[in-house]
């Protein structure tokens, strides 16, 4: 062997060592000594553009926009009881809402989610105020420690509850954006409630003219809780640009009433009854 290649091969042997190596490590599973698994939960970068879901019904922009919101999804099934998950009920109860708008046509719709996903309670808004709604509906349904609890429920924002009950309710339904304790959306600064606290004022008189038009339309087709106007500082309510309400369709831990509303017909009354409340609202607005 010439002297050359003697001196090439003292060169090349170590960095065939080391490709072999390299080989070896990518062919080979090397063991993850200390480590342990985790679980992981997807969730959409802070700040990141949410992909909006598509608006249905007339493509005339000048057109009234409701976004429905079923509450829950993924991996929070919301209130469960004996095999009933408030996430699949309040999906229900969304989708019927939204054929029953198409159906009498004249106005635009969107649902927030038309599947079993979660979404943070701030990306629900977010999506209704991106897409420019002129009202948010966020459909849920509550579990009460009172046997006997009945009844359904419309609910504005405030940040002062009108009752314990209330702001119980709001606590547990906040607590959606919550994995172990800890807080999945960023907490907006003081700043940022002072603009939110302005703009809403205007936007509450609509939230609470909507939810006083629910309960008449609802009449005796609906069966509401005794005092049916309520309201509590809910995160899903804090859209500043439209008048939201959030409607608890009563209280599946009574099981007469998670039977009643798993049925069929009590969904096509809570669609023709919102259906109305809805067409009333937008025809006193074009009123103005
Ligand atoms: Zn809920």
């Amino acid at each position: 062997m010439s002297e050359r290649w003697t001196i090439g091969l003292i060169f090349l042997a170590p960095l065939a060592l080391l490709a072999a190596l390299y080989a070896f490590g990518l062919s080979i599973p090397v063991p993850t000594f200390g480590r342990s698994y985790v679980v992981r939960v997807d969730l959409a970068d802070p700040g990141a553009k949410i992909g909006l879901p598509e608006v249905k019904g007339p493509q005339d922009v000048t057109r009234p926009l409701v976004v429905i919101d079923a509450g829950h999804g993924g991996h929070d099934p919301g209130a469960v009881t004996s095999g009933l998950h408030e996430k699949k009920l309040t999906l229900a109860y969304a989708k019927e809402l939204e054929a029953r708008l198409l159906l009498q046509g004249g106005i635009r719709v969107a649902l927030t989610r038309d599947d079993d996903q979660f979404l943070v309670l701030q990306e629900r808004a977010q999506i209704a105020r991106e897409l420019g709604a002129d009202l948010f509906i966020s459909i849920h349904a509550d579990a009460a420690e009172v046997v006997g609890a009945t009844g359904a429920t419309i609910y504005t924002r405030s940040d002062e509850a009108t009752d314990a009950d209330a702001a119980a309710l709001a606590e547990r339904e906040n607590r959606a954006d919550e994995i172990n304790g800890v807080e999945l959306a960023d907490q907006s600064d003081a700043v940022t409630d002072i603009l939110i606290d302005l703009s809403q004022r205007k936007k509450q008189e609509g939230s609470r003219e909507f939810a006083r038009l629910i309960v008449r339309e609802a009449n005796s087709e609906i069966r509401l809780h005794p005092s049916p106007l309520r309201s509590a500082a809910f995160a899903v309510l804090k859209a500043p640009d439209m008048p939201s309400v959030l409607f608890e369709l009563g209280f599946i831990t009574n099981p007469a009433e998670a039977e009643r509303l798993s049925s069929p017909a009590a969904r096509e009354k809570f669609a023709r009854v919102m259906d109305r409340a809805i067409r009333v609202y937008f025809a006193r607005q074009a009123d103005l």
